[in-house]
């Protein structure tokens, strides 16, 4: 049985490039004949806005996509993280750093390595054998495994990480006490049977990290497909910060029509059997590989 997602977080509308995302997911759990989901990432409270999760969905009902079951948010699943957490410390996978982002620089700096990535420092693992006399702030995963990590990507083809090398061990809860995005994604896209993400291909690099995650927790991979991004004036990313206005719900047409011209779909002229065209297209498109 399918069950794909679509999981904004709530920290600014849906506009064209989120609900590219969300259109795709939408297809393919409809080319698939499966369920499709709606979940308000809001495990990091500190990004995100009051009201923006009734927002998002308002936004959603408004160009027919609606979630086969009630949303599911992230910030009251606490407890299940931490479970997965007492699992990992307990399988040796887990451990508590102490270290700050100065620590980390200075650290870097003396073993002649200081490459950031994304603007984060690739922590050298200072802390993996104890914490050296220092307060845990956070919690780590042991990253032990170095060769390239391969994945399939529907869309992407075949893709690469060695994540002990490109990213190091990452963050799982951190010092404030939230946890990790990588975490939180894993865990629920275990718990609600997620057999596929559909998301923006910017989230693409994300994939080996949850993967080395569900290795280590014993959970299944879902299969992956990356979407096309839309990009703003700069070049970047489409995103509030460079500039993305919230979408016109009021012309669903002509905004579903603009997601569907980025997935490689034809544009359509009636609401009424545009969501249908789509799917037979998408079908088309993705035939998922068994
Ligand atoms: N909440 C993430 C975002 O809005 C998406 C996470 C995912 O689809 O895995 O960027």
């Amino acid at each position: 049985m399918y069950i794909g997602r679509f999981a904004p977080s709530p920290t600014g509308p849906l506009h064209a490039g989120s609900l590219v995302a969300a259109l795709a997911s939408w297809l393919d759990a409809r080319a698939q004949g499966g369920q499709w989901l709606v979940r308000i990432e809001d495990v990091d409270h500190t990004r995100c806005l009051p009201g923006m999760d009734e927002t998002i969905l308002r936004q959603l009902a408004a160009l027919s996509l609606h979630s086969d079951q009630p949303s599911v948010y992230q910030s009251q699943r606490a407890p299940l993280y931490q479970q997965a957490l007492d699992q990992l410390i307990a399988s040796g996978h887990a451990y508590p750093c102490g270290c700050s982002r100065r620590d980390i620089g200075l650290a870097l700096q003396q073993g002649g390595q200081v490459k950031p990535r994304h603007g984060e420092l690739i922590y050298p693992g200072t802390c993996r054998q104890g914490v050296h006399g220092k307060a845990a702030r956070a919690w780590r995963l042991n990253v032990q495994a170095r060769t390239p990590l391969r994945w399939q990507d529907r869309r992407l083809g075949e893709q690469s990480q060695d994540v002990a090398l490109d990213v190091g061990d990452f963050i799982l809860k951190r010092a404030d006490g939230c946890f990790a995005y990588q975490l939180a994604v894993v865990v629920d896209d275990a718990a609600q049977g997620i057999t596929d993400v559909v998301r923006g291909q910017d989230l693409a690099d994300n994939t080996a990290r949850q993967i080395v995650l569900q290795r280590a927790l014993h959970l299944p991979t879902p299969r992956y497909l990356h979407t096309p991004l839309v990009l703003g004036p700069n070049g970047e990313k489409l995103s509030k910060q460079n500039g993305a206005q919230a979408l016109d719900t009021d012309r669903p047409l002509a905004a579903l029509n603009q997601a569907a011209t980025v997935l490689g779909l034809s544009k359509q002229h009636a609401l009424a059997d545009a969501l249908a065209q789509w799917v037979t297209q998408w079908q088309g498109l993705y035939n998922r590989s068994p």
